[in-house]
Order: C-alpha cells, then structure tokens, then sequence
C-alpha cells in the first residue's frame, strides 16, 4: 500500500488524470480520498473508485444483483417451486440465504446452473436436497435474466471482454490495493487490463494469495517483494471481567492516550463483526465525552422512523391488532407518541386488550390524537383490495405523514436516509414483483425480507473521531493506537460455520474436478490471516483485549491466536466515575410538612400487611406504591399471566376445594377457566404450562391435605387487629382449630422448597411480618397459636415452618413492634430510599425512578476512597 500510494502520489502533485486507483469497498475509497486530501493533495473523484464502480464505467447498462435481490429471488424461487425435498424447510428464514449464498459462491467459481447439473450426473453430488438446489438456482438465472440483472462474475465478465475489445481510453497507469486474493473472474479482468494499461497490484504474502500470483505473473507482471516498513508497536494484553468492562478499559486508556497529545482519530479499534460490539463501544465511548466513527452498515429497522412504518404495515395486516398498532405508534419517531394524551391513551387501550380494529381504537382516541389516527383509516392499505405493485410501493409515502417532520438542526440525524432507503426497498419489491395487482399481504411477504436485510452507512462527517473498524476493512488502515477487541476463541479469529448446502466433503470433490470453491481449511487460513492483518496497523501501540466471562457469568477462552504472541498483561481496572463537583449531600427525604402528616395518618388508619412489608422493604418503595399510589404500565394479554395470576388462582382453587370438597382436578379446572376469560389471557403454550403445573401441584395438595382428627380448618377467613399506632387488616389463607382452642397458621405460595427458604430467612430478618400478624390475630380472638408454617406448592408440597412456643411468640412479638414502627414512620413521612435487600430490588417496579443504582455506584466510589 506505502510503495502504490507514493506512486499516486507523484502522479496527483503532477496533476495526472491518467491513472485510476482502485479498492474492493467504498469505505476504503473515502479512507483513502480522505487522508489524500488531508495531505493537501487535489483528488479527483474518479481517480479513486471502486472495483466495481470500475467495472460499471466499463461495462455501462449492465445492472449488477445487490445481494438483497439475490435473496428476494431466491426466496420467490423456493416459493414458486416448492420443492418436495425442501417441503419441511420451506418457510424457514435460513434457507433462502444459505442458497443463495451457495448460489453467489457457484456462480464466482464459474459454475452454473448447467455445469452443476453435469457434475450431478457424475455423481460429484447427489440426493434430493442438492437436486432441489439445481432446480432454484436454474429458476434464479431466469429471473435474473427477465429483469435485466446480472451477477458480480457476470458484471466482471463483461467488463473484460469490454477492456479488451475496446481498452481503457486515457488511461495509463491502473493500481490495485487492498485485497487478500482475486476470484477467477477477477483473475480475468486484471488481465485484461494488464494487456491495455501499466497495472500494479499489491497483495498481502499468504498462503491464500499464492495461485493469484502466479497467474498475474503469467499475464506479465513483475514480482516484487517487499519488507515491512513500519516500526514495531508495543504490544499489550487486556483481559476483563466481561465485555461491559473490555469498553470502558478501551475507553480508559484511549482517554490516557488523549492526555498525551494524540488526536482522537489516532485511535482505532479492530473488530471481527458488528455484534456485539458496536453497540457497545458506541455507548461506552459517549458515555466517555469521546467521539466515534462506526465504519460498520446499521440495520435499516434500527432507525425509529423505519420501525414505525414497518410496524405500522404490520398492524394494518393483522387488523390494526391493538397491541402491534401501540408498538408501532408508541416509537418515539411517530407523531403520536409526543401528544400529551398518548400515556392516557396506551393505558386505556392495554387494559382492553386483546383487541383489533381501528373504529374500535377511535373510540379511545382523544382529539389530539384523533387526525393521526384518521389518517390511518385513510390509508390505502386498510381496505384490503389487490393493486399493482408500485401502486403498493407509492402508498408506503403516505404513511410518512405519521411521523415528526424533521426539527431545524435535524439534518445530521440519518432519519431522511434511513426513510429514502425504506421507499427505496419499497420501490425494489414492485420493480422485482412486475405489474400484476396483489394483495397488501402479498406485497408485503417480498418486502418484509428486503427491509430486514437493508442497512445504512454511518453517513458521520465528524474528522477528528475514534475509529471502529471491521477487521476487513482495517487493512488498508495505519493508527498510532489500535486495540484489538473480543479476541475469544473461536469468535476472534472467527470459527468458520459449516455450510448446509456445500459441505467440505462435496467442496473437496467440486475442487477436484476444476470449480474452484473455497475449502474449509482455506477459510480458516483466512480467518488467521485477518487477524494478522489486524495486529499490523498499529504504529506505536497495539492492545488485544477479550472478556473473560460471558453475559451468564460462564468462563470464556482467550483466543488461542494469542498464544504466539509475546505481550505483557494489564488486566482491566474498574472504573468508578465520580461527579467533577463536589454535590451536597441531599437533607433526608421525608414528607415534613403538618397537613400531609394529617393527611396520612386519615389515609393509613388501617394498613395491610402486605404494605407495611414493602415499607421494611423500602420506604420509596411503598411511598410511591401505597401513598403516591403509582401503577406499573397494564400487562398485555400474554404478560398477564403473571405470579400475581397464578398466585390467585392457587388461592381460589384452594378455597373452593376446602370449602365444597370434590376432586381437585374439577375444582381447579373449573378455576382456572374462569380467571383465563375474566383476564382475557390468550391460551397457548405459556397458559398450558402454567395449567399443567398449577393442576399437578394442586392434586398432590389434595392428597396429603394434613387433617388432624379433632380439628377444623378455615380457609380465607379476614382479620382485623387494633395495635397503638394504627390497625391492620388481612386475610389468612388457612388456619386449623383444635378442640381446646390450639391454632395452626398456613400460608399458601406457588413456590418451591428453595424460595420458600429465601421466605424463611426473610422471616428471621424482621422482614415479613405475615406469619407473626397472623399468630397475633388469632390470639386476639381468643384462641392459642401453636405453629405457623409457609406451604410451598409448586411441582411438589413442601412445608417450612415454626412450631417451637418460644419461636412463636417471638414471632408474635416481633411482628407486632415491626408493624407499630412501621406505621409510625408512616405518618412521620418517612420516604428515604432505604432497601433492606438490595437482591430484592431487581424485581421492584420503581428501580429506574428510585435510581437505586446510583446509589450503590457512590457507595462504590466512597469505600475506594
Ligand atoms: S428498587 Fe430498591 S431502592 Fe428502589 S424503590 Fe425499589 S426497593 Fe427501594
């Protein structure tokens, strides 16, 4: 690369137009045009291009398939066929790729249709599967030959004919850079254009790159080998703790790296995919005030505008189905989700589902909200009529309306890309599905593929920025600074995966009989060979650094690439971010004020026991649920088939079996049909399991039901007991009176042996106050508590519990001063965010508005001083 672009160089200072430079993508173009230009240098915009930007001046008309419309056809060519052999497989997403990618591989090899049909009847291939391919990929060179399209061999094939019939007029000189190795219509190409201009290729020294050596220097070509010009970077190991940690150690040092004089853009980090590191490094280096350049394409459906409108789509199919037209409608790119009544409106909405129809969600629709909604009846594809394909295409503009018009400012944002490129894809499905009228549905079967396959190009102007790089990409790349990230075995460098359709056996005998397909081993090969390239663009430092648990806590392998390489080790250091000012401390949080104290104590003359538990929890917390009465978003259908459900079917189930009697397979059933109707849960899988648990627990319940002779059981009886600072109300699942008077307490959980254990424990921490509050009710009326005992029903009955007479009072004791401070410092106000299991807090509803985390994250800070 040094020896060629020194070469470009003479020729742009000489103002020479008679040269083209040329790479394999145009990512690499505008590296190389930009750092040019940096040099003060005049570039024109033809001088550097493409390969295939090249071949497109060279062979004009001919419109090359993007592999997006590989796929489309293919899939339409699975969908026309159905083949016998691939009836099971048919509708699986994986299969239109894995053959079209098979397809593209034939194709570059030189193998078409009719020679992988000759290779079959000599039996270098066989069985059904492998005759079906033959069958699609004849039926794809159709279809790509009906619309006007044409491979990349195809497009390379023409192109050299074109150069050697006609030349490459005005041009001189042709450099070529930045490959691993050339296809054999490549191979042809360039040696049609080492017979019309002055060509110069450079190519990495692999095993890889050898018989494209060899045939350029058949085509004439001079050999030259030369040695590495760079020094040597330093190199370093950093292995952390998880990914998480692996960016921010990256973001450490770049942010050490700045300290000493270097610019952002002399950094550079190395990756071998977009997932899922992209994501990541973007966040933690913004989190880091340090600005990025991603050189990886973003998935189309990632902007929120394109998700809007491809929801949208969705939801006019499904019948505007409320729950997938709020989804749609709730991004924050749509119109609807800024209007003041939109939360309103979602809740009142969520509580009625399931539901479809957009007259039915009219009906909810308040003013402001009213057009937007209108504007959807009016939408063409609501009436379900066939229309031709552009027809389709055009409609997809009028639900543009429906989003934010672009704010001043906005123009740096890729929305108005990412929307074009929707249209766009919309476009392409008519052009590919021709003139005859379909359906919405059916429009909408070829567009959905196209939309999930489309990607952007970060569009980032921004010079002065760290660069994320694919390890593809990188080669053309030298940085001061790199950092070679997720070096995991068999993700960095990448474990090839195996091919459905052309095993390494079948590529070994395709080999041996001339079509010239990649073996596994030369994948792997290649796959080493990245990641040499990587280590090599660093001129001053190079940092490789991997996770060493996955996001389950598992351990991961170190790449064993690494192992040849000699380089000390810096594990990752934790990083504790503290405030750049001093913050005073907040007074404690408490509702000191007369008139609310009033207020309280008229609101918490009678508490439950549930909610004074969720003030020992918390105080926040039952603030915010019991005294600012807050409510979580309602469940969709689905979601409500939660704990809370479950528990109260137990509880019912339970009741009317000790109450009526009869079996309990009855009981249950009947039960359980009800409360699945009244909460409108759809039935399926998820309901089915939890049925057959539910059942299976309950009926070993009714087996061993424990009833002492001489004794009475009462299920679901109320309670109320007056206490000094308030009184409490409750209802006690089970208790059992003996004849003189003894009580035993039960409570019911769909739980398990191991969770009842965690209640246990919570019980011994003055945390609940059930079991106590219970025993204490029941002496108030007169009788004498003996035991009280936790009964977990979930797969199997187990039972945790206290019988001991001095645990039973202590129980007694201890609940009653637990509850009584409680509600004393309920009505002084006492809100602090105090939780008393901090493990508990994952399942709390408010942990985003108690900021809980922050919290731990200055405690953190404190004790490292
Ligand atoms: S998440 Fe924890 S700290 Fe926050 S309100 Fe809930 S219980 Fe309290």
């Amino acid at each position: 690369t040094t020896r060629l672009l020194d070469d470009v160089r003479l020729r742009l200072r000489d103002g020479r137009a008679d040269f083209r430079f040329l790479t394999p993508t145009a990512t690499m173009r505008d590296h190389l045009t930009n750092s040019l230009a940096r040099e003060g240098l005049v570039v024109r915009t033809s001088a550097v291009n493409t390969l295939a930007g090249f071949m497109q001046e060279s062979a004009p008309g001919i419109h090359i398939a993007t592999p997006e419309d590989l796929r489309f056809l293919t899939a339409r060519a699975l969908h026309q066929l159905r083949p016998p052999a691939l009836e099971s497989l048919r509708t699986s997403p994986g299969l239109a790729n894995a053959f079209s990618a098979a397809m593209d591989e034939l194709a570059s090899a030189g193998c078409d249709p009719g020679q992988w049909a000759a290779l079959g009847s000599l039996r270098v291939w066989d069985g059904d599967l492998l005759a079906a391919f033959g069958t699609v990929y004849e039926c794809v060179e159709e279809m790509l030959r009906a619309q006007g399209l044409t491979r990349r061999s195809g497009l390379l094939a023409e192109a050299a004919l074109h150069i050697a019939n006609e030349g490459v007029p005005g041009i001189r000189d042709v450099f070529i850079d930045g490959f691993f190795t050339f296809s054999p219509f490549e191979l042809n190409l360039l040696e049609a254009l080492a017979r019309r201009t002055r060509l110069h290729v450079a190519l990495p020294e692999w095993t890889g790159a050898r018989e494209a050596v060899d045939r350029l220097r058949r085509a004439g070509l001079r050999l030259e080998r030369l040695s590495p010009c760079r020094p040597q970077p330093a190199s370093l190991f950093c292995p952390a703790a998880n990914s998480a940690r692996e960016a921010e150690e990256i973001a450490l040092r770049i942010l050490e790296g700045r300290g000493e004089g270097l610019a952002w853009r002399d950094f550079g980090i190395i990756l071998r995919g977009r997932e899922p590191y992209v994501p990541l490094l973007q966040t933690t280096l913004a989190r880091f005030g340090i600005p990025c350049r991603s050189y990886f394409a973003t998935p189309l459906l990632q902007h929120s505008a394109t998700r809007c409108l491809a929801g949208l789509l969705d939801a006019c199919l499904l019948g505007w189905e409320h729950d997938q037209t709020l989804t749609a409608l709730s991004e924050p790119a749509c119109r609807a989700s800024s209007t003041r009544s939109f939360p309103a409106f979602l809740r009142a909405v969520r509580e009625g589902l399931p539901g479809d129809g957009l007259d039915n969600l009219l009906r909810f629709a308040p003013p402001d909200l009213r057009p937007l909604l209108e504007t959807l009846a009016a939408w063409p594809g609501a009436d379900g009529v066939l229309r031709p394909p552009a027809d389709w295409a055009a409609a997809m503009a009028g639900l543009i309306p429906l989003l934010h018009p672009p704010s001043p400012g906005e123009a740096e944002t890729p929305r108005g890309p990412a929307l074009r490129a929707f249209l766009e894809c919309a476009r392409k499905t008519a052009h590919l599905l021709g003139s005859e009228p379909v359906t919405l549905g059916h429009f909408h079967t070829e567009f959905a593929p196209l939309l999930q396959a489309a990607a952007l190009r970060d569009l980032g102007r921004r010079r002065d920025a760290v660069h994320l790089l694919d390890a593809f990409e990188a080669r053309q790349w030298e940085l001061p600074v790199v950092f070679v990230c997720g070096l995991n075995e068999g993700a960095f460098p990448r474990r090839p995966a195996p091919d459905p359709i052309l095993s390494g056996a079948l590529r070994l005998r395709l080999r041996s009989q001339g079509v010239p397909v990649t073996l596994p081993s030369e994948r792997e090969q290649e796959e080493k060979f990245v990641f040499q390239l990587a280590q090599s663009r660093a001129t001053r430092a190079i940092h490789y650094t991997w996770p060493e648990l996955n996001a389950n806590g598992d351990p991961l392998l170190r790449s064993f690439a690494l192992d040849l390489i000699p380089a000390p080790a810096a594990p990752a250091r934790r990083i504790i971010v503290r405030p750049a000012a001093a913050v005073p401390p907040l007074p404690p949080a408490s509702l000191d004020d007369h008139h609310i104290h009033d207020h309280l104590k008229e609101k918490f003359a009678v508490h439950r026991t549930t909610a004074l538990e969720s003030f020992l929890q918390c105080p926040f917390q039952f603030y915010l649920r019991s005294t600012a009465e807050l409510q979580s978003e309602p469940d969709s259908p689905s979601g409500r088939l939660n704990p809370l459900f479950t528990g109260l079917v137990l509880h019912e189930a339970l009741k009317n079996w000790h109450q009526g009697g009869g079996p309990m397979e009855q009981v249950f059933d009947s039960v359980w049909t009800r409360a699945l109707a009244r909460q409108r849960i759809p039935r399926g899988h998820a309901a089915e399991f939890q049925r057959s648990v539910l059942r299976r627990s309950l009926t070993q319940y009714a087996r061993t039901p424990r009833h002492d002779p001489g004794w009475k059981t009462f299920v679901e009886q109320p309670f109320e007991i007056a206490l000094t600072a308030c009184r409490i109300r409750g209802r006690i699942d089970r208790y059992d009176l003996s004849e003189t008077g003894q009580a035993r307490v039960y409570d019911f959980k769909f739980s398990s042996d191991a969770s009842l254990r965690v209640r246990e424990k919570k019980q011994e921490d003055g945390l609940s106050l059930q079991g106590g509050l219970y025993l204490l009710a029941l002496q108030h009326q007169g009788h004498s508590p003996v035991s009280f005992h936790y009964v977990g029903l979930k797969n199997e009955v187990s039972e945790r519990g206290w019988d001991d007479p001095a645990d039973v009072e202590a129980m007694m004791e201890g609940a009653r001063v637990a509850a009584e401070t409680a509600a004393f410092r309920i009505l002084q106000g006492d809100i602090r965010v105090d939780p008393q299991n901090r493990d508990a807090c994952q399942w709390c509803e408010f942990a985003d508005a108690c900021r809980v985390q922050t919290i731990e994250a200055a405690e953190i800070a404190e004790a490292a001083g």
